[in-house]
């Protein structure tokens, strides 16, 4: 008998091209890891701790843009989101939506 599989952690994708930087997802989460990063004259937002995010899907309802999907983290964010680090995920990073 194999042991039980662990649930995917799901894990918002900001995407670049459509965020405008309204910050309404970063209002609306509740353990403060995503963050508005300045690139250029414009401001992106940016999950900044992929093992802090509980996965809640908030920022994807809040967000009027349709800029954030969530999708299966990659197996390396898997592994980090249960040690001390973390890492920035972002369209170009994660793999295809979890269907
Ligand atoms: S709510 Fe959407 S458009 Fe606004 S900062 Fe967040 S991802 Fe960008
Ligand atoms: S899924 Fe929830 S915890 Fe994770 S970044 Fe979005 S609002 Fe924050």
């Amino acid at each position: 008998m194999s042991p039980p599989r662990r649930p995917t952690r799901l894990l918002p994708v900001i995407d670049p091209a459509r965020c405008t930087g309204c910050g309404r997802c970063v209002a609306v989460c509740a353990p403060h890891v995503l963050c508005l990063e300045r690139q250029g004259w414009e401001k992106t937002a940016l999950l900044h701790d992929a093992k802090g995010c509980t996965g809640c899907r908030l920022c994807a309802l809040r967000c009027p843009f349709g800029a954030i999907e969530m999708r299966a983290a990659p197996p390396a964010v898997q592994c980090l989101a249960s040690s001390s680090a973390c890492s920035p995920i972002t369209a170009a990073t994660a793999p295809a939506q979890a269907r």
